[in-house]
């Protein structure tokens, strides 16, 4: 750490569309990791990572679950792609009220790539061990960010965990009690 400022590393999936051929090795891998216990079942849809597949344009999208969101997007994109239109939702990662993707099949709650966290951490996430055509890259980078920053981030992360376990309006209330100590 110097003056104010720490190094995070930056963990990226770098997807290369060109190669991914719509195997589904990584949607088999994740959900196989993610289930409970490890390894016991497959099923791609508690996978945290989704392949788009248009067999007509041999287009095939692979996208990782992002954060959750409580209400739908009311401003979309649209997307053309080799001539033929999608709507942004098609590529959209986040776990959203108007459509099924990156929800717990039988819980319904939102589902969120963790990179896959694990102790010891695994050398690479489970999708990029998976897809043996390259389409998936695991990268680290270093960057220096002011450490508030830094603090900001956890701070939400905290509270988003709180908002997921607990509801908003609970973690609403219970500020509200804390503030009035
Ligand atoms: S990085 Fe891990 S948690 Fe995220 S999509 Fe890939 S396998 Fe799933
Ligand atoms: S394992 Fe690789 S090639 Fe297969 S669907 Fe996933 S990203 Fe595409």
């Amino acid at each position: 750490m110097t003056g104010g400022k720490k190094t995070k590393i930056i963990k990226e999936i770098i997807v290369n569309v060109d190669k991914c051929t719509g195997c589904r090795s990584c949607e088999m891998a994740c959900s196989a990791f993610h289930s409970v216990p490890k390894y016991s079942s497959l099923n791609p849809a508690r996978a945290r990572i989704r392949v788009f597949m248009d067999e007509t344009k041999d287009l095939y999208v692979p996208i990782r679950a992002g954060d959750y969101t409580q209400a739908e997007c009311n401003g979309r994109n649209r997307y053309t792609i080799a001539g033929k239109e999608y709507s942004q939702c098609t590529f959209c990662p986040a776990s959203c009220p108007s459509r099924d993707y990156f929800k717990e099949p039988d819980s319904g709650l939102p589902l969120k790539c963790d990179m896959c966290e694990s102790v010891p951490p695994l050398e690479e996430p489970m999708c990029v061990q998976a897809c043996k055509f390259d389409a998936l890259t695991y990268m680290e980078r270093e960057e220096v960010i002011p450490e508030e920053e830094i603090q900001r981030g956890e701070m939400e992360a905290g509270i988003a965990s709180l908002i997921h376990k607990y509801g908003a309006k609970s973690v609403r209330d219970a500020v509200a009690r804390a503030t009035k100590r």
